[in-house]
């Protein structure tokens, strides 16, 4: 079984899907890994590392996918037009494809896959069971945005996360705010904690609330009896009502103005992020105030993100805008993503067969497949196509 793990192509994406710890273990399990030249270079990882780890290293993405069975990636492939190589049409029939796919935003990937034979493993839709925790790419990557979030916030504030109390007196500790305690706000709450920050946060599932309790931040929120129930049956929060959004705006608003650098992390799944920070309330935050905005590649929580960009406001308050946070803690991410697919392909690996056997009916399948054997078969894609 021939395993290829390409050089990712799409806009500043510098992580790779397999690293040599993880190629040495699927050539454990009987594989042939083929990693394209460069591939974890942006990461950290150089090329005589997988050699190292027993991959060989193909010149190009063509000599990479030549024969594969499997293909490992961060991200899509890119389709014809998309950039300087169709992977898409280098991509042998039959091949398992695995990687972040975008597959609800991006339906017309799952109709490509299917015709050209491609079978699609889209890893953002893996359910959050227990079970799937050590295959949740969203969650590896998550944790690490929201580390990262912070250690960039607290090099963009111009004043000190902890209280610091010297001979020449006394430097009070910064306030922070994270929006939304899911997996990024609950890591962000507890790296600005750990930097000595007073902290407090926000979300609207129930559940989140002692969340940022047990953390040993403040929770500050609106509460009704529509946030009681705004949370799926998956564990993700719901789209509320305007009538919500704007209760929840005045409290959010009330406590922005005092703090001096909010984190935003607030996601409703397969939707824009909701704006949570209205220009107003920046506009009354103090000059030197720092907003990271890791919710941008779904559009941002504060009105005046620039997605993928750092701004400064006229009242000196810093908008960091960056997309792909786990892609700017590469050498990590690449580490969990890698560990993450890993253990997918060995909980599904047939021994006596030497490659991976998908049960149709199993929870963890049916939540990534998009197609299998030419046909789109996720849910909520087939009816679309
Ligand atoms: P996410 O990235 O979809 O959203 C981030 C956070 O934003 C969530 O906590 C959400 O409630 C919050 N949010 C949405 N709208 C908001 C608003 N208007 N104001 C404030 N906050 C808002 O979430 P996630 O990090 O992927 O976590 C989703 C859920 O999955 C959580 O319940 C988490 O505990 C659960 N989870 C379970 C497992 C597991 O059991 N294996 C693993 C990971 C996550």
């Amino acid at each position: 079984m021939r395993v290829a793990v390409l050089r990712e192509r799409r806009g500043g994406e510098t992580r790779v899907a397999a690293t040599p710890e993880t190629a040495k273990k699927l050539a454990a399990l009987g594989c042939q890994v083929v990693v394209e030249a460069g591939a974890g270079s942006a990461a950290g990882f150089p090329d005589a590392a997988y050699v190292e780890a027993g991959a060989e290293i193909a010149p190009d993405a063509a000599a990479a996918l030549a024969g594969a069975g499997i293909l490992l990636k961060v991200r899509a492939p890119m389709a014809a037009g998309e950039g300087e190589v169709d992977e898409l049409s280098l991509i042998p029939r039959g091949v398992l494809l695995i990687g972040l796919l975008e597959a609800l935003t991006h339906p017309e990937r799952a109709a490509a896959y299917a015709a050209a034979g491609i079978d699609a493993c889209a890893m953002e839709l893996l359910p959050r069971t227990t079970r799937a925790q050590s295959m949740d790419v969203l969650s590896s990557q998550a944790n690490l945005a929201g580390y990262r979030a912070v250690i960039e916030a607290a090099g963009a504030f111009d004043k000190a996360f902890p209280m610091l109390m010297t001979a020449a007196g006394t430097i009070p500790a910064a306030n922070v705010f994270v929006l939304g305690a899911g997996v990024a706000g609950l890591q962000a709450i507890a790296t600005a904690r750990r930097l000595g920050a007073r902290v407090s946060a926000t979300d609207v599932r129930p559940a989140a609330k002692e969340e940022i309790k047990s953390l040993g931040a403040t929770f500050v929120g609106y509460e009704d009896e529509e946030s009681r129930q705004a949370q799926t049956a998956g564990g993700y929060a719901k789209q509320l009502s305007a009538a919500f959004y704007a209760k929840q705006a005045e409290v959010v608003g009330a406590h922005i103005v005092k703090q001096d650098i909010v984190i935003c992390t607030a996601l409703v799944q397969g939707r824009k992020a909701p704006t949570l920070v209205t220009a107003e309330m920046v506009a009354g935050m103090k000059p030197g105030s720092v907003i990271v905005d890791i919710a941008a590649d779904a559009g941002g929580n504060c009105a005046l993100t620039r997605p993928g960009e750092m701004t400064v406001t006229d009242n000196g308050v810093k908008i960091l805008g960056y997309t792909n946070w786990p892609g700017r803690i590469a050498h990590a991410a690449s580490s969990l993503y890698a560990r993450n697919l890993l253990t997918f392909l060995s909980t599904f690996w047939d021994k006596a067969a030497g490659r991976p056997s998908l049960p149709p009916e199993d929870d963890i399948i049916q939540g990534v497949s998009l197609t299998r054997g030419g046909a789109v078969v996720h849910p909520q894609l087939a009816a679309k196509a």
